[in-house]
């Protein structure tokens, strides 16, 4: 790590309360904190203790007098091809409206909202409104099935949801009515009422006393005053549950003073993006990198935020660069999930626009390869690509370049550097010792997390303490559940979640680790390996692989000989240890919504189980392929 980037890290851990309070200075605050943190009760922090301020308040509220007229919030559907522009001021409006809805209809501070919906700007006013009157929301990501509903329901008890009539995906409706209708049978505790945007898309029948309508009510409502509650920044403003890519999902509960400080000073430090720029973030709103960098960060920020419901490659491939182009964004935030669609399409569509503007383009949430990151920066005629880490629990970056406290170089295949208030330590798996440089360890963070990270498990404190921080025998130290390295230079490495690795024969490799390798071949776009259970080895690795040009597999003979390449390319990159039993092709891997692959699924399957929970896979037909590969 270079001086700069170290220094600043350093001292947000060895002065913790110096640092925050310092950072505390970025957002408006209705009563300054009494104290900075209070840890007396480990693991558990409270952070900007008896501070009084407000989410809205920083998002919406604090710019009005500055920039009143700027765009606040662009919508953009290619679903629908609507596209709205609403300034701080026509965004204050219709927050207040929303605010004045939610109140006509029985919420009160500390009550939960359940936010259901499409990718539209009702959906952000919802959000926001909630944090003005001082209710939890809390966003379920659309489109998920009813008992997935139905448990969050039961699990956040929200007395009102807000729902639409439906949301759209690539051309097609998306019906949630009828998913909110059954949700709410199957739940023990429904809602009592349920706030129901219309957008004309697909019929809707009533519930008589229980469903209220949006135009309706925000026709009343509109010209309204609602003014920010004063909340602590200990209140909680949200709960928001992880991806469930490894089970259960877990209800993650934010505060409010330190997630504003949180959001605030990363958009300085980590993003870079200066007040009045565009933020685009291709993310959705119920997953966290919508809430914290499609809603909370770039409005307290006091930037543009673009609202994109749509696919990547509708109308064409060349969709994000044409918006990027139109609204001058000068960064973005998206998935290597995305990259790779991209990839796989026509190059051409990459420089039809030109995306000069576009400082730096951010992507997070699953493993960033070095080919995607390296064809993505090209394409891009030279915007910087950042990879950094986190977690639905943190709610902000672990790992990330930090371009806003000091230009460093980026190492492709790594997230660059710990981010300021995160303690990381790499333990070993089984002397549980701090490991060395280059070695393998369980990314691990002495508590107190920083500001911004949960608070607890939503009404389970007792759940946050036993998920979270019994890993390391002994330590009450927080786990991220991957294993990382580390180098000389304090570059970090994600190697994969600890229940992604393979034990073949007494080696332990990473799924990624296969992965990563397999990818060097030039026809492979996508790629996910399992381990598989063998009488003889314990483990053995077994390759799905999504490739780029499916003409050298069009004859029998063809796909054996570019099974054997890829074989080969394993052997040559991480020895014949790691090579896999079969390379299966297949045109789309099993993935949850949020764009990650399901790989507990797809090794289910391959060892003759249940397939498991899978409320979370975005599209069935992709565990049908995988069957029929296996059957092969
Ligand atoms: P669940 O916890 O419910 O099983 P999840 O872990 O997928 O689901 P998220 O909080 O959305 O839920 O994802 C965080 C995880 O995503 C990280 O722990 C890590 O495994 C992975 N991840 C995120 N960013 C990166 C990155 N830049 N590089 C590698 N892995 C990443
Ligand atoms: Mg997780």
């Amino acid at each position: 790590m270079t001086s700069t980037v170290a220094a600043f890290h350093k001292r947000s851990i060895e002065d913790k309360e110096g640092f925050w309070a310092e950072q505390a200075q970025h957002i408006e605050w209705f009563a300054p904190p009494e104290k900075i943190l209070d840890f007396s009760n480990p693991p558990f922090a409270r952070w900007y203790v008896g501070g009084k301020t407000n989410l809205c308040h920083n998002a919406v509220d604090r710019h009005l007098a500055t920039r009143g007229d700027q765009k606040a919030l662009v919508y953009i559907s290619t679903e629908t091809k609507q596209e709205r522009i609403y300034s701080y001021k026509e965004l204050h409006q219709e927050v207040q409206a929303m605010a004045a809805i939610l109140k006509s209809l029985g919420v009160k501070r500390g009550d939960r909202v359940l936010v259901y919906m499409p990718m539209i700007a009702e959906a952000i006013f919802a959000m926001l409104a909630c944090a003005r009157i001082g209710a939890i929301h809390s966003v379920v990501f659309g489109g998920f099935a009813a008992p997935s509903l139905a448990a969050r329901i039961d699990d956040a008890t929200p007395v009102v949801m807000i729902s639409a009539d439906a949301g759209m995906r690539n051309g097609k409706e998306v019906p949630y009515k009828h998913l909110v209708d059954e949700a709410c049978r199957l739940a023990q505790k429904p809602p009592a009422k349920v706030l129901l945007i219309n957008r004309g898309l697909a019929a809707m029948s009533r519930v008589d006393g229980r469903d209220v309508d949006y135009t309706e009510l925000r026709k009343q409502h509109l010209g309204a005053s609602v003014p920010c509650e004063q909340m602590l920044a200990t209140d909680p403003s949200y709960i928001l549950y992880t991806s469930g890519t490894t089970g259960k999902p877990k209800g993650v509960q934010r505060d409010t003073g330190g997630y504003a400080v949180a959001l605030a000073a990363s958009m300085k430090h980590i993003f870079d993006c200066k007040p009045g720029e565009v933020f685009f973030c291709t993310s959705d709103i119920g997953w966290v990198v919508g809430h914290s960098y499609i809603v909370y960060g770039p409005l307290i920020n006091g930037s543009t935020t673009i609202v994109y419901e749509g696919m990547p490659t509708v109308p064409d491939p060349a969709v994000w660069w044409s918006i990027v182009e139109r609204f001058q964004a000068s960064t973005m935030f998206s998935s290597p999930t995305a990259a790779r669609v991209l990839k796989k399409q026509d190059p051409k569509y990459m420089t039809q626009h030109n995306t000069s503007c576009l400082r730096r383009l951010f992507l997070a949430g699953e493993p960033l390869d070095e080919p995607t990151a390296k064809w993505i920066s090209d394409a891009l005629g030279g915007a910087r690509i950042i990879d950094n880490y986190w977690q639905t629990e943190t709610g902000w970056p672990i790992m990330s370049a930090q371009h806003g406290v000091e230009d460093t170089p980026t190492k492709f295949g790594s997230p660059s550097f710990a981010v300021y208030g995160y303690d990381l330590r790499l333990y070993h798996e089984s002397t549980f010792e701090e490991v060395g440089a280059d070695e393998k360890g369980m990314l691990c963070a002495v508590p107190p997390l920083p500001p911004g990270c949960l608070q607890t498990v939503w009404g389970d404190d007792e759940r946050f303490l036993k998920t979270y921080f019994t890993a390391i025998p002994g330590k009450k130290i927080y786990s991220t559940f991957d294993y990382a390295t580390r180098d000389q230079d304090g570059y970090y490495f994600i190697l994969g979640r600890t229940d992604d690795v393979i034990n073949v024969a007494g080696h332990r490799l990473g799924t990624r680790e296969i992965e990563e390798a397999i990818q060097v071949h030039t026809n492979v776009a996508e790629v996910a390996v399992v381990g598989v259970a063998d009488a003889l080895k314990g483990q053995v690795p077994l390759a799905f692989c999504v490739l780029k040009n499916l003409d050298p597999i069009k004859s029998a003979e063809g796909r054996m000989a570019e099974e054997k390449a890829i074989m080969a390319t394993v052997d040559k990159e991480l020895g014949a240890i790691a090579r896999p039993s079969r390379v299966h092709f297949v045109t789309m891997l099993p993935k949850t919504r949020s764009g990650k692959l399901l790989r507990r699924s797809m090794q289910a399957l391959a060892e003759g189980r249940d397939s498991g929970d899978l409320t979370t896979l975005e599209d069935p037909t992709a565990l049908e392929q995988i069957k029929s590969a296996l059957k092969s």
